[in-house]
């Protein structure tokens, strides 16, 4: 994978398409080792920005994906737009069409008790071949990391999908993924929500509008809480532009 594209607030983003992200997924699964994916958005940017461990991940981490449409906003306004978007719930449903094909073993890890089931036997009816490793709603608590390691080491999974939100997932799989055994572990946020269809995703016109962010508001207003750090976002942006700034990349 290239070099990031861009720091947007000193965090790298790749410049990265769907369709490259998943070839470049599909090379790891054959190299073998451990490679993290992060679906980052620009909450992910202000809670890494006071947080050094979540930074750090974000730092190591070999994609940096640009998930809303206020990473391409500001990658537009930095100069160095980006090609596209590419949503965490995208790149699971492109991943699993790409397991269908190649016998990947997909395990979902996360969110509320039976929705990853649901998620994969979705993906699975949508995917014919698709093989479903396992899943497991289980916590990123500490005290649960073991035996979350020996289950998806014992399922044999190739790909690891974690959804237990941002910071959780992406620290959760920098300290163990490559002791799962899987080659590509992806911080998925609410995509498994989407695909099981617990929570409806924004019709097509809102997300090509880049509201997506304001119909996750309106159908969950406990969102205020995290998007109240977006007009900081946008300021510290356009303030990062200037020469003098201290707080840019
Ligand atoms: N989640 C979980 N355990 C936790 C916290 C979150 O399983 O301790 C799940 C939650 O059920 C949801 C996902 O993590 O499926 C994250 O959802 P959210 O939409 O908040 O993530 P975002 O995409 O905003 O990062």
């Amino acid at each position: 994978m290239p070099a990031p594209a861009l720091r947007i607030l000193g965090i790298p983003i790749h410049d990265v398409t769907l369709q490259e992200a998943v070839e470049g997924a599909a090379a790891w699964i054959r190299e073998g080792g451990a490679h993290q994916i992060a679906t980052v958005n620009p909450e992910f940017v202000m809670a890494a920005r006071r947080d050094p461990a979540f930074r750090e991940v974000l730092e190591r981490a070999d994609l940096c994906l640009p998930d809303g449409v206020g990473i391409t906003l500001a990658a537009r306004y930095l100069g160095r737009p980006l090609r596209e978007r590419v949503a965490g719930v995208d790149l699971v449903e492109a991943l699993a069409a790409r397991a269908a094909r190649e016998g990947w073993r997909v395990f979902f890890l996360g969110a509320a008790p039976g929705v990853a089931e649901r998620a994969a036997s979705v993906l699975a009816a949508r995917y014919p071949g698709l093989t479903v490793a396992g899943t497991y709603a289980g916590s990123p608590r500490r005290e649960e990391e073991e035996e979350i390691i020996r289950r998806v080491g014992a399922a044999g999974a190739d790909v690891l999908l974690v959804a237990y939100g941002a910071p959780a997932q992406d620290l959760w799989l920098a300290r163990n993924l490559a002791r799962t055994g899987a080659k590509v572990g992806v911080g998925v946020g609410g995509a498994l929500d989407y695909i099981a269809g617990v929570i409806p995703r924004a019709p097509r016109w809102m997300r090509r509008a880049g509201l997506e962010w304001l119909y996750r508001l309106i159908r969950q207003p406990w969102r205020w809480r995290r998007q109240r750090v977006l007009p900081l976002y946008a300021l510290q942006v356009l303030l990062s532009r200037l020469p003098w700034y201290p707080g840019g990349s």
